[in-house]
This record gives structure tokens, sequence and C-alpha cells, in this order.
């Protein structure tokens, strides 16, 4: 299986116009960071999870080809923003591409994409299939996804594991029974947006007790922002096992 993080920021964490923060200025590209999204290759099919408003420039980097699924933790806008550009994929491989998401995403989806629901639809317009998930494990094309709920302040977010690998963005809060469903993950992406309490993300204090708490080998912090610091700077205060992560990261397992 092979991880590629296509975007590691969020709204607030990308650089900023006019911002003249050190990260926003810095000449590091692990500090130059497009909103969070993973491209996830494994048994010969192609899955992204979230389709936020960098979706077109991230599918462009990244050189995606195919796409057989789309995922989403949740209906937030710096996840969804980029799906009208999904007809790029459909045009190449002339189907629908399939949705999953909880029922509310997908009826968020509905409500600001309604031109790719109407009976009478513009040609070149999005075609989607959608599929309804609840916290129970589902297949997608033969690959078995294990939501993981967490809470992100007062929303229901899912985070996913495939195999070995779980990624869970826009969470401040996960329960000790969703806990025993990462554990023995061998690579945790976990969101991290800044070192200062946070109402709806976990904090860098909180990320490093959960994944100690959690005992994975290896984990990277996502969905950070500009607030949190220099990448050269973080990293080395990190133990070990724990890095930030960065747009363009491979992860192969
Ligand atoms: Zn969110
Ligand atoms: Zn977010």
């Amino acid at each position: 299986m092979r991880i590629t993080l296509l975007g590691t920021g969020t709204s607030q964490g990308i650089p900023v116009i006019a911002c003249d923060c050190a990260v926003c200025r810095s000449g590091d590209q692990r500090d130059k960071r497009l909103r969070v999204s993973v491209w996830i290759q494994t048994q010969g099919k192609s899955f992204v999870i979230d389709t936020g408003p960098d979706f077109r420039q991230q599918m462009l980097r990244a050189n995606v080809r195919d796409l057989d699924a789309a995922i989403f933790t949740h209906q937030h806008k710096d996840h969804t923003a980029g799906l009208d550009d999904i007809r790029a994929f459909n045009h190449r491989q002339q189907k629908d591409i399939p949705l999953y998401g909880r029922l509310e995403v997908l009826n968020q989806i509905r409500t600001e994409f309604a031109y790719a629901f109407t009976e009478k639809r513009y040609p070149g317009v999005p075609h989607f299939e959608l599929h309804p998930i609840e916290n129970q494990p589902f297949d997608v094309q033969g690959v078995t996804f294990i939501p993981i709920e967490v809470m992100h302040h007062k929303l229901a977010v899912y985070g996913y594991r495939v195999g070995d690998f779980t990624y869970i963005t826009d969470a401040n809060f996960v329960s000790e029974e969703e806990q025993e469903k990462i554990k023995g993950s061998k690579v945790l992406i976990l969101d991290t947006l800044q070192k200062e309490p946070h109402l709806s993300h976990f904090t860098l204090p909180q990320s490093l007790e959960l994944i100690d708490k959690l005992n994975v080998p290896q984990a990277y912090l996502t969905h950070i922002s500009h607030k949190l610091g220099l990448h050269a700077v973080i990293e080395k205060e990190l133990p070990p096992h724990v890095h930030l992560a960065y747009d363009g990261l491979v992860l192969d397992l």
C-alpha cells in the first residue's frame, strides 16, 4: 500500500495572504501546505480521502491518473469544496465516481453540488454515485475501510483504517472504544493543529499523549496550522517515532 500526503494544512494553515509569520514566509517547501487529503493506492485501486478546495491542484501535482472512489471524513468545506473537479475523472474513465461518507456528509454534497443531481443535467457536470456508510467496516472494490468515529467539537467525523494504516483528521476526541480500532496500526496520521488549546482540533501535547497511549510505532501529524511553527523547528521537538507530515510525503507499507 502506498500513501501519498496530498495536503497537510488547514484553511487557516496554508500560507495566508499578507501573513508575515515565519511559517508563511518560510522558503522550506515543507512549510507550504495545501488543505488535507491523502491518496491511497492499494490492490491496484486508487482512492482519495476528502476533496478539499485544492483537489484539482493536488491531482495534478501527484499525477493521479485514475480514481476508483472518494471517501469523506466530514462535510466541512476544507474537505469537500474541490469535488466539482472530479468531472475530469468522469471524462477520463467514462464512469460515475463513487463517493462514500456518512449520510449527513452525502446530503450536504447533494445540496452544495445540486446541479450534479438534477434530472436534466447540463453536459459536463460531475457524475457521482453516493454510498452512505455507518460506523462499521465497508468494502470499496475489494478494499476494506474501517471507520473510526471521532469527535470534532460536536460533529462526529470518520477517521479510517485500511490495513495497517489509520488516518484521522479533524478531531479533538477519540473514545476508548474507537481507540481500540486504531491499536495495532503500523502508521497513524493524526490531526494536530497547533500547540495552543483549540475547540475542535487536537493540539500538539494532546496528539503526543494519544500516540503514546495507542502505542503505534510510527505517527505523522497533519492538518497543521501556520501557528504550529516551522517544520524544521517542530520536527526536532518530537519523539523519534513521531513526525510532522508535509505535502508530497510518500509512505509505503
Ligand atoms: Zn473540520
Ligand atoms: Zn478540516
